[in-house]
């Protein structure tokens, strides 16, 4: 049975309806897909748009820094080559104008002088300009390598100073001789008497004077081998002087002593190896298991065969016995040695081999002598500084060149005019002095020489000279020069 035909139509109309509604939802679902789509692009949009915004503002920073820095630069660069410029033609102007005025006293008269001022006006301007441009190009082209010139040359130009290694100051060895409550009354036998140098690092120093004077002395109290009475001994800036057990006994590696006997100083009980090594095992310089090639390589390095090693001392000539002590001291690898008239006891042949020696281990290891000598040819070989000793004190003291070239000191002429010349033709000006050193147990008064010295004045037997500094780091102390 079919359905009325107004049903029907119901029907139809109630589809067509759904049919609007299914379609309006779906187009409100299509729209608000739509919107979020839209929604997300721009918070993506506005996410990259701060991210270029933070790479632009972060360039700009990093290029304003740049900026100052490079107008830091230039600033420095600047005010160097002012000061350059400076320097430069105020140099300038002082020399010429000393050429000037030299022109002026002479024979050219005031036209020259005029000249001249004109030419040092011109080379002052010129030299001006010159350094001014250099400067503008400095500006201008590389600034950081021309700060660096600056610095360089302002670091080379900065004077280098050496800390000495040894420091010797106001130094005195005194022996009582007689002893008293009253300490007036005491009577002193005065060694060392106030002594002061300096010694660097792999330098010598020539210590002279006749027997009596000192020298011995001075250099056992230095190595501390006595306690000072007074005064002061730095050794690489550390105060020795006071120094007791085990504190002065590590230090004593590091100075050692070679005596002028070599036949007194070495053990006749011992074998070479034993004499060179026994202070190695003593102060573990090296281990056990290379003590033995160590002290083989000491040996062939002062000139001593290795199969030497277990022999004794009686087998050997001077010279070699003089080796063996060298190969002694050495072995402790020490900064500062002091030579108490190392080769005195040895034949003439003997002794330049030996002075050779000294020479190339010093070179090598950068040791430091003091090197105790009556014989001033050899002192003039092997040192740098001098110093000259009488009666406990240092009466001179400086260079080698200007101690030889140039003595000062009444008593150094007098030690000096003894030096025989090799030259039949050559005759000798000998400056003989009167008298014996006198005890230094009681030494005379003002200067000490005065008793003996050829150009004594009335002041000399009252007054004591000032040690002084004459110019160049050479000392005297003698009245003529006051
Ligand atoms: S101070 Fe007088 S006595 Fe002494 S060395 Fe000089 S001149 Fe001679």
């Amino acid at each position: 049975m079919s359905k009325p035909k107004k049903e029907i139509q119901i029907d139809k109309q109630t589809d067509e309806i759904k049919q609007d509604a299914a379609l309006k939802e779906a187009e409100a679902s299509k729209q608000a897909v739509e919107k979020q789509a839209v929604a997300d692009k721009s918070a993506e949009e506005q996410q990259i748009q701060a991210a270029e915004e933070q790479v632009v503002a972060e360039k700009v920073s990093e290029e304003k820094a740049e900026s100052e820095q490079v107008v830091e630069t230039k600033a420095e660069s600047e005010q160097a080559a002012e000061a350059k410029a400076d320097e430069a033609v105020e140099a300038k102007a002082d020399g010429t104008v000393e050429q000037a005025e030299e022109a002026k006293n002479g024979e050219a008269g005031e036209q020259a002088a005029e000249a001249k001022a004109e030419q040092a006006a011109e080379a002052k301007e010129g030299e001006a300009g010159e350094q001014a441009a250099e400067a503008k190009e400095g500006e201008e082209g590389e600034v950081a390598p021309r700060v660096e010139q600056a610095d360089a040359a302002s670091e080379a130009e900065k004077p280098e100073e050496e800390t000495p290694l040894l420091r010797v100051i106001n130094l005195k060895e005194w022996f009582p001789i007689k002893q008293s409550f009253n300490k007036a009354k005491s009577v002193y036998l005065k060694a060392v008497d106030g002594v002061s140098f300096d010694l660097k690092q792999g330098k010598t120093i020539g210590i002279v004077g006749e027997s009596g004077c000192g020298k011995t002395t001075l250099g056992r109290t230095i190595l501390r081998l006595y306690t000072p009475t007074d005064g002061q001994i730095i050794f690489e800036g550390k105060h020795i002087e006071k120094l007791k057990g085990e504190e002065l006994r590590r230090m004593r590696p590091h100075f050692q002593m070679i005596f002028q006997d070599p036949y007194a100083s070495l053990s006749p009980r011992l074998t070479v190896g034993e004499i060179v090594g026994e202070a190695v095992k003593t102060h573990k310089i090296v281990p056990k298991e290379d003590y033995k090639d160590y002290v083989v390589d000491i040996m062939l390095k002062c000139g001593l065969q290795p199969h030497y090693f277990e022999r004794y001392p009686h087998e050997f000539s001077g010279g070699q016995r003089q080796r063996i002590c060298i190969a002694k001291a050495l072995a402790l690898k020490p900064k500062l040695v002091i030579c108490d008239e190392p080769v005195s006891a040895l034949d003439v042949s003997i002794q330049a081999q030996v002075i050779n020696l000294f020479k190339d281990l010093q070179e090598s290891d950068n040791l430091a002598y003091i090197f105790i000598s009556h014989d001033l040819s050899v002192v003039e070989h092997i040192s740098d500084e001098v110093g000259v000793m009488y009666l406990g004190n240092m009466v001179e003291f400086g260079s080698k060149e200007a101690i030889f070239s140039n003595p000062m000191h009444p008593y150094t002429e007098a030690l000096f005019s003894a030096v025989p010349i090799p030259d039949p033709d050559t005759k000798l000006k000998r400056i003989i002095l009167q008298g014996d050193i006198p005890s230094p147990a009681h030494p005379p008064k003002g200067c000490k020489f005065h008793t003996r010295c050829s150009k004594c004045m009335d002041i000399c037997s009252e007054v004591e000279p000032e040690f002084k500094d004459y110019g160049g780091g050479h000392f005297v102390a003698c009245h003529l020069y006051q």
